[in-house]
């Protein structure tokens, strides 16, 4: 049976962190699509390579991320118009309702969204994962055989960063600080998704983020993932982790990761 699942993030290039697993599981014929809370426009968003000007930059990264997705083989995304940068002013409940109509639209059984640290603090996406917790937690009693089965935060373990100096000394300035990853304890992730014969369309979904990146001459962006060697590039980028909420608890801490967001959940005859 084709399953729906889909990625609720705060900007317009979010969705290539989880962009590997989207991309496999639209190959394997689920429906998959990305709900992005802004339109990357904030005073914070960066204008590289002439590719919009402060003014149209909401629309140009709108259309980079359609261009993105479309290139991970997904559905067209839905864009909930909130201000980049702002969005932890949005009250929580306001817009866990919004989303409860979306799930109720939609109808995921599979919902992958920020990890709750935000993965370097970001506020922006601190504020997203809170509203798609509440809203899955308030979406059995709201919305009934609509409410997704499974949320999945997707996050990077915290020894990455002790472990790799230039993750640990990565800074992003937001808001006139300059914040550092975080992560979450290693402990907390449940999944591992193999995404490596995704990875070419994950990167080509990258580039497709013009506005936001610088490229080498031969046309590849140059982020802080793909400036790694080997084998730390295939380590950060070729496996995309998971928290799925509500697995932490029984599991013994030497039990293998999951490898399936959709795991256990029926597949029909698919
Ligand atoms: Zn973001």
């Amino acid at each position: 049976m084709i399953k729906t699942l889909i990625a609720i993030v705060a900007h317009p290039d979010d969705e290539i962190s989880t962009g590997g697993s989207l991309a496999k599981y639209a190959a394997a014929g689920h429906r998959t699509l990305v709900v992005c809370a802004t339109r990357g426009d904030g005073i914070d968003a960066k204008i590289k390579n002439d590719a919009a000007t402060r003014e149209t930059l909401g629309l140009v990264r709108q259309q980079e991320l359609a261009a993105s997705c479309a290139v991970l083989g997904l559905e067209p995304p839905i864009v909930l118009g909130y201000q980049d940068g702002e969005v932890d002013a949005v009250p929580v409940e306001a817009a866990a309702e919004r989303l409860l109509g979306l799930f109720l639209a939609l109808r995921p059984d599979v919902v992958i969204t920020h990890d709750p640290s935000g993965g370097y603090a970001h506020p922006d996406h601190i504020a997203v994962s809170a509203f798609v917790t509440l809203a899955y937690h308030k979406a059995s009693a709201a919305i009934g055989s609509a409410a997704p089965q499974r949320l999945y935060y997707y996050a990077l373990p915290r020894s990455f960063g002790q472990n790799l100096a230039a993750l640990r000394d990565r800074r992003a300035d937001i808001r006139g600080q300059q914040l550092g990853f975080v992560g979450v304890p290693d402990e907390h992730i449940t999944t591992e998704i193999d995404i490596r014969p995704y990875l070419d369309l994950k990167l080509q979904a990258l580039a497709q983020h013009r506005s936001q990146f610088d490229f080498d001459e031969s046309g590849q962006p140059k982020t802080f993932t793909t400036s790694l060697a080997e084998p730390e590039r295939s380590q950060l980028f070729g496996v995309e982790r998971f928290i799925r909420l509500g697995a932490a608890e029984d599991r013994s801490v030497d039990e293998q990761p999951e490898r399936d967001l959709l795991g256990g959940l029926s597949y029909g005859n698919l």
